[in-house]
């Protein structure tokens, strides 16, 4: 088969392929971007496999980077671009079922395309738009099948990472698994305790997100691959209800952590050491914890002004588009107003500072100005309280003398 032209993200790279066969060697497109332009998916990064070892692809190039030497990764930096250009490799030798410890590079692509995942993922095209093929894996993507390369057990064993590789392309892309590869899976699903945290934590995040995360999630759980990833071994029951959820492709990762964290029912003391054990960022798990009570609360009624200023625009926008799962239309237009609508959006808005309140009270600096600085915040956005001076400092005063009986 041959790419009728080659799109405008390959062309752009040809001239550095082209340098590589003028000087003698192969080079290919490769990898996932060669399966989405089949898929007439949008591309990402294009890859570049060539027969040159690196030494011979720095000598070529005037400007390059070594970003993965060892790998055989060089970044080849032309007037337009960067592109990642990989010497044909195999991977030899694992350890402990995790990524190999050391790669040999090879002259022949055929020994690169067997060492990769899924057939879908090795495939290789030329310059002259030319596909080649050596694993069928053109007839897999027309028949939407995820199919590793070789023996799937092999695969698997060398490398547990694989199986989540699988279980996200099948949410990602619609496929369904082979069944020899999902007996596999099936088969080694605890090997994927070997593998760290951080390298699970991308694949299931690309799981949560993809569009048929219903079929994803159901063969996660049904290849009983979530029995080790942290903290959803006792939750099968509750990732099958999150796959059940109908809706689009969840946007972002923090709305995807949102949902599944709602899911599971965590209370909101378990969210942290749960996102943690995921190893996410420390921001990521702020905005989850303060999402996911936001959401359960939005499940019970409209928003109120209080909440929607706690929680801050975009945050709120994201929390209201959710509701998509729950079977309700968001109306982020009406949150976007709402917002826009509130009296002050931060303390900074209040007409009286910390500062006044200490001139106009003869106390010692202490938690009373924060105590009643909260408290004229509350009342002004709840609208009993207009953000005058004058009226917040009556109301100071009032709340000086009830609750510290000045
Ligand atoms: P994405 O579109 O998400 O980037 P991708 O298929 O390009 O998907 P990458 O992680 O960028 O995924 O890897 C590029 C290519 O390298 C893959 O298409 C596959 O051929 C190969 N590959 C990546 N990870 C593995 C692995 N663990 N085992 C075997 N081959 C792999
Ligand atoms: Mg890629």
């Amino acid at each position: 088969m041959k790419l009728d032209a080659l799109p405008i993200e390959f062309q752009g790279a040809m001239p550095v392929l082209r340098d590589l066969q003028v000087a003698g060697y192969e080079a290919y497109y490769v990898g996932g971007s060669v399966r989405d332009i089949l898929l007439n998916k949008p591309i990402h990064d294009v890859d570049i496999a060539t027969s040159a070892f690196p030494a011979e692809i720095k000598q070529l190039f005037r400007r390059t980077i070594d970003i993965g030497i060892d790998h055989g990764t060089v970044m080849v930096i032309t007037d337009d671009a960067t592109y990642e250009v990989t010497t044909f490799r195999t991977e030899s030798t694992y350890q402990d079922y995790r990524r190999p410890d050391h790669v040999e590079f090879v002259r022949s692509l055929k020994e690169d395309l067997k060492r990769r995942d899924f057939t879908i993922n090795a495939l290789a095209v030329g310059i002259d738009g030319e596909v080649i093929d050596l694993f069928d894996g053109l007839s897999d993507l027309r028949a939407m099948k995820l199919r590793a390369v070789g023996n799937p057990y092999e695969r698997f064993h060398e490398d547990a990472l694989r199986m989540m590789r699988g279980l996200r392309f099948i949410s990602q892309l619609g496929f369904t698994l082979d069944p020899e590869t999902f007996e596999a899976i099936r088969e080694y699903h605890s090997l994927l305790a070997k593998i760290s945290v951080e390298r699970i934590n991308v694949e299931f995040v690309k799981l949560l997100m993809g569009s048929s995360r219903q079929a994803g999630i159901k063969t996660f759980v049904e290849s009983e691959c979530y029995i080790y990833c942290p903290g959803l071994s006792e939750h099968g029951e509750a990732l099958l209800r999150f796959a059940d959820l109908i809706g689009p492709a969840i946007p972002t990762e923090c709305q995807a952590w949102t949902l599944l964290v709602s899911m599971l029912g965590l209370e909101p003391e378990q969210i942290r050491p749960f996102m943690k054990e995921w190893k996410c960022s420390n921001q990521l798990i702020k905005e989850v914890s303060q999402m996911v009570p936001a959401l359960a609360l939005r499940r019970t009624q409209d928003w109120d002004n209080w909440q929607l200023y706690q929680l801050g625009r975009e945050l709120a926008v994201s929390v209201e588009y959710l509701m998509i799962y729950f079977g309700e239309k968001p109306n982020q237009a009406k949150i976007r107003l709402m917002y826009q609508n509130l009296p002050i959006h931060n303390l900074q808005e209040l007409a009286l500072k910390g500062n006044d309140l200490i001139q106009q009270f003869d106390y010692p600096k202490g938690p009373w100005i924060n105590a009643v600085l909260r408290a004229m915040e509350k009342a002004v956005i709840e609208k009993e309280l207009a953000n005058t001076q004058e009226s917040l400092l009556a109301f100071a005063h009032k709340f000086m003398e009830e609750e510290y009986h000045d």
